[in-house]
């Protein structure tokens, strides 16, 4: 078992390595070079071998969560060696009945995991993200995905319903061997000891238990010692929801929605409406950010449908008559975190990620894709190590690299709600001249579209988890680069 001194040593050491590469990520140029990231990525494993490291020592490890974060860790582990079983309290799984993003820095990993085929066609790849003016609809911003994206992060952005991606993951990690116990809750958790005791009083071990158990996090409070430091309101809802494409597609008011297909988000006023197709077409999605700040306990569903149209009453009226043929829909809390001070507990028993480590507002589409993130960066490290002895320096170097990543995006989401959510005036009117270049297909040098501007999409779309959590390890422990 480590002692706490040490861990804490390799935390501030790798802290001190991370904080002295400069701030597009590159190591070993004080200036950004594309063309060092160019000559790293051809000295990488990925294109050297395209079989997966397999792991030297091989853990017996407990994953306590089936949602996206869980299920995606427990592919990224068991593919490398190890033995995964996952605990989800629920008797069966359930991702709410909507759609996500899931963009290239995702995408690349569960692509090369070879997740393609047990989605079965189910994803939907959009051509373009249009930042559509909330009165009247007219383009104020345009990001360009196909064939862009494919192209400078190899990698497509796809979007899917939740369920397809949850049950794809699902399928893929039981025949990759994961055993997957539903209806099987954590009671508790021990720092001391990798051990967990479940709601029926069984205790189950493992050399490694992750905590991968979303927002409301248990595993969260065990790990920062008692003390939780759990998300707040970000001060903000939204309505999710979906329309049958069929009753869309008989009106030629709104049927050009499903014609291309492509993002459409609406700004405005403290609001936005972020649309797309998924089901191969058959539904859209739509999720309706607006101000709240009261207490979710109080919401009531009967009005919901009434509430949420109240709130965009007078926006374009394409996306009204959408909105009007909403005929359910389901209002959740938007919350926002601060990093944690520690992921992993101080016995390195214990450790969190995904929602439970990083939650954020959705607004860069990249909190699921972040916990895909963080089961990638976990298996990379571990398959590193030659000694148990060097778990607990391994988990310091993940907890490091990660803290910074998913620190950095979700202050990203939260600069996104401030760019959108611009009352009519002079910072609208600038943010729209900014965004001009990008609307009228000129090349784009910086923007404040954060999808467009190329340092933002190169941070946020070209990130390679495996890659920067191997680099920070090599750096610890004293390689260097190969460079
Ligand atoms: C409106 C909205 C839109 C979003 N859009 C996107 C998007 O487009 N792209 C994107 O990447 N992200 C998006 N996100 C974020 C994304 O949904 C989450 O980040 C992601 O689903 C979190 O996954 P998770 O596995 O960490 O947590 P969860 O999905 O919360 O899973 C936790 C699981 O742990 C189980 N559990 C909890 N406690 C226990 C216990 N004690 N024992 C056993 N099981 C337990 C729960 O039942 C649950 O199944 C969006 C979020 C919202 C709110």
């Amino acid at each position: 078992m480590a002692s706490d001194s040490t861990i804490e040593e390799c935390r501030r050491h790798v802290d001190s390595l991370l904080e002295s590469r400069d701030h597009s990520g590159l190591r070993k140029t004080s200036y950004p070079s594309n063309s060092l990231r160019f000559l790293q990525h051809l000295s990488s494993q990925e294109i050297q071998n395209d079989k997966p490291l397999q792991a030297k020592i091989k853990l017996k490890i407990i994953i306590v969560g089936a949602g996206l974060g869980g299920l995606s860790t427990a592919i990224a582990l068991q593919r490398r060696g190890h033995t995964v079983t996952v605990f989800e309290r629920a008797p069966e799984l359930g991702e709410v009945g909507a759609g996500i993003q899931i963009p290239p820095n995702s995408s690349r990993l569960l692509l090369k995991w070879g997740l393609l085929p047990f989605l079965e066609g189910k994803q939907n790849e959009p051509a373009a993200i249009r930042m559509r003016r909330w009165q009247d609809g007219s383009v104020v911003g345009l990001t360009q995905l196909v064939p862009d994206f494919k192209e400078k992060f190899g990698a497509p952005y796809y979007v899917v319903h939740r369920a397809n991606l949850q049950l794809a993951m699902y399928r893929m990690a039981a025949d990759l061997g994961v055993e997957i116990r539903t209806g099987a809750g954590v009671k508790t958790y021990s720092d001391e000891g990798s051990r967990v005791v479940l709601d029926n009083g069984r205790v189950e071990e493992a050399d490694l238990v992750v905590g991968a158990d979303g927002i409301k996090s248990e595993a969260r409070k065990v790990v920062l010692g008692g003390e939780d430091q759990p998300p707040h309101k970000a001060g903000f809802a939204a309505y999710r929801a979906m329309v049958d494409a069929e009753k869309m597609r008989d009106d030629p008011d709104v049927s050009w929605l499903l014609d291309s297909p492509g993002q459409n988000l609406w700004v405005g006023d403290k609001r936005h409406v972020m649309t797309y197709t998924i089901a191969g077409g058959k539904s859209f999605n739509m999720v309706l950010s607006h101000p709240e700040d009261s207490d979710p306990s109080t919401w009531r569903q009967e009005t919901a449908v009434a509430d949420m149209k109240a709130h965009f009453q007078g926006w374009d009226p394409q996306l009204f008559k959408v909105i009007k043929m909403i005929e359910e829909t389901l209002k959740w809390p938007l919350l926002s975190g601060k990093p944690l001070k520690r992921w992993v507990s101080s016995s390195c028993n214990l450790l969190v990620l995904g929602d439970a480590a990083h939650p954020m507002v959705p607004y860069m589409s990249e909190g699921a894709a972040m916990a895909v993130e963080d089961g990638a960066a976990l298996a990379e490290v571990l398959s590193l190590i030659t000694s148990h002895n060097q778990l607990q320096f391994a988990l310091g170097v993940f907890e490091r690299v990660r803290i910074l990543r998913t620190g950095q995006m979700q202050e990203a989401s939260l600069v996104n709600g401030k760019l959108w959510h611009f009352a009519d005036g002079p910072e609208q009117r600038a943010r729209d001249v900014a965004m001009k270049a990008e609307v009228e297909g000129r090349p784009v040098i910086e923007s404040p579209n954060q999808w467009s501007d190329p340092v933002t999409q190169r941070w946020a779309y070209g990130y390679d988890a495996e890659k920067e959590v191997a680099d920070a390890w090599k750096d610890f422990v004293g390689e260097g680069s190969k460079l």
